[in-house]
Order: structure tokens, then sequence, then C-alpha cells
């Protein structure tokens, strides 16, 4: 059974700690936020589900805790924002325990080490349902240095980092009631946001256009497209894989749509002119990230994967929609 809510607020309060540019943090009905000079503020927030996005059963509390400032950082990482401060509304159910709680907050609180935030409010409610989380970043960027999603132009390279599909194959395993080994657990349940990778995309002014992988390459790359009112040629042989996906592709050639159309890969997904590569591999070794040329933009406005031998190839998934008929949504 937990304390009270004030007495809930106290405790993370205390575990707060400040910075700089945080003037007021928890206590007040609003926090006070100084901008440092010439920046401009981005701010973004996320809703995490029980039974939509997660499962008590299959994850535990602290990892819920970290992906759950991990995913809402990603936006920030994906705009290439410098991290200042986050907002954490929990509803939780009347059945949730104190341990739950501190094991919670102890992944919140290391997800705030991680990416150098200071937790600046929230709200904090009795859900009748399951539990809610609601999480909100804001960062800073020098005024003018964002990158949005509609920078991209014809001829520029298409860069992803990391490893694609990881997360779905994870997804996909638990689901069919089987184990998953730590490396794919933890690339489903606990992934990073790269955030070193998009603030230092902006600062060297590298990328024309980003956005980070959430809903999978296929329909996340069509929002980019969309909005920089181009098209793509995708080489699939090029698809960065980790060993662990590149084993079961092999035992099932069909988990390739996985890689394209599966979400939750929290990578980066970013357009740069080709006269930028050299220093996009530097960039690359000096951060220990695999970053990986995946294919170019066109100007006819349609997004094309090719195979090895020239061929087109369609995936046969959807992107994921919370809101298309037939579907609960349900993770
Ligand atoms: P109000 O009634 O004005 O919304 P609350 O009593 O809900 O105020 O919150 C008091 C203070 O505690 C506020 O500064 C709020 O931002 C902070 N707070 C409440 N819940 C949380 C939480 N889950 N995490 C961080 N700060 C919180
Ligand atoms: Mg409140």
């Amino acid at each position: 059974m937990l304390a009270g809510e004030f007495a809930l607020i106290d405790t993370i309060r205390q575990r707060a700690s400040g910075r700089a540019e945080l003037q007021l943090g928890i206590g007040d009905d609003c926090s006070i936020l100084q901008l440092p000079a010439g920046h401009e503020l981005l701010t973004s927030t996320d809703l995490l589900l029980e039974g939509v996005h997660f499962r008590l059963d299959w994850t535990d509390l602290p990892s819920l805790g970290f992906k759950s400032v991990a995913v809402n950082v990603s936006d920030l990482a994906a705009m290439g924002g410098n991290p200042l401060a986050l907002y954490l509304g929990v509803g939780l159910p009347a059945d949730f325990s104190d341990a739950q709680l501190t094991g919670f907050l102890d992944g919140i609180f290391t997800g705030l080490t991680e990416y150098d935030l200071a937790l600046a409010g929230g709200d904090t409610c009795r859900s009748r349902g399951g539990m809610m989380i609601s999480v909100t970043v804001q960062g800073s960027v020098p005024k003018g240095q964002a990158i949005l999603r509609s920078g991209a132009s014809p001829g520029d390279d298409l860069w992803v980092s990391g490893t694609l599909g990881d997360s779905a194959l994870a997804l996909r395993t638990l689901g069919a009631g089987l184990p998953v080994s730590a490396f794919l657990a933890e690339r489903h349940f606990r992934p990073s946001a790269r955030l070193r990778l998009g603030t230092r995309l902006a600062e060297q002014q590298l990328a024309t256009a980003m956005i980070d992988l959430s809903d999978g390459l296929s329909g996340d790359l069509r929002h980019l497209l969309k909005a920089s009112e181009t098209g793509a040629r995708v080489e699939v042989a090029r698809l960065p894989l980790s060993a662990e996906f590149n084993a079961a592709l092999r035992a099932d050639p069909g988990l390739l749509d996985l890689a394209l159309c599966g979400g939750e890969d929290y990578e980066l997904l970013f357009c740069a002119h080709p006269a930028k590569r050299a220093e996009i591999e530097l960039l690359s070794q000096f951060l220990a990230l695999p970053l990986r040329r995946i294919g170019g933009l066109t100007a006819e406005t349609d997004l094309k994967f090719c195979l090895a031998n020239g061929q087109a190839y369609q995936p046969q998934r959807a992107a994921f929609d919370h809101f298309r008929p037939g579907k609960d949504g349900s993770a």
C-alpha cells in the first residue's frame, strides 16, 4: 500500500537534483527554467500505458522507469537538443506496492542521470485502470539549429545509427511464449536514446533532416519524406542488423520485415549531404556508435526498398498505428 500523494511527491523531491538552468523545481505550481542565451526551447511528451505500451508481467520496474525517460529523450535527440528538464506524470493502480514504486523511481533517476536531466515537476494520481506514465522532456538548442524532419533534399545520403529490428524481434519472441536473450531483452526493455549523436549532428551541422525510429524504419522514414517532400531508395542489404538478428533471420527469412517495419528501435535516422561522409564516419568512431549509410533521397516522392540484385522489395507489415481498425495496439 502506498503512502499518500504528498508523501510520495516528497520522496520524489528529495531524490531530485537540480541544475543551473532550473531556477525553481518541484514544489510550486510551475517550474521556472532559464534558457541559455541565444537558445530555443524544445518540448516533447510521451504517454506509456499499461496493456498498450508495456506489460508489468514482462518488464521489471527499473527498466520501465528507464525506458520512460529514454523514449522521451529520443525525441529530443532527434532534434539535436541539449537536455534540460523532465516532468513525470504517473497514474498508479490501487494495488501498486512501495517496492514497485521504488523500483520504478530507481529506473527514472538512472535515466535522469544518464541523460543529464533535472526532474522539474510532474503530477501524481491514483489510476482506476492500469498504470499510466506521462513524460515530458525539455531541452535547448542554439537558435535556428534544431534538425527538423523537413530539411532533406534529393541527393542527400540516408543514415541510421545502431542496429534495426532487435526490439521488435524481442517482442515477437516473448509473444510466442519463448525466452529472449539478454541482448534482445535490453534492446526492447531498456533502449538507449542516441542523445550524444543528436547533439553532435546539430553542433557540427552535419544533418539536413532527422527523426527517431519509434514506429519502425518504413513508417518513420515516410514521415520524414513527406515533411521534406522527397522520396528515398533504401538498400535492404545495407541495413545494420545485430548478430542475434542475423541468426534469427537465417532461420526465418520472413523476419526481415521486423527490421524494416518493427517499432521501438529508438535509433536516429538522418539525412546528410554526401560531402559530409568522412565527418560522419569520424563521429561514429568518436561516439563508438555504428552509423550506416542505407540509401539516398530521390526527387520522386516515393519510398523504394531494393534488394542486392536490384529487385524492389515490398514489406508485408504496415507501420504501427494505434487507431488502425482491428488493432488493439497491445504490445
Ligand atoms: P498542483 O496541485 O498545483 O498540480 P501538486 O500537488 O500536484 O500541485 O504538485 C506539487 C509539486 O510536486 C509540483 O511542483 C509538481 O510539479 C510536483 N510533482 C507532483 N507529482 C510529481 C511527480 N510524479 N514527479 C515529479 N514532481 C511531481
Ligand atoms: Mg498536480
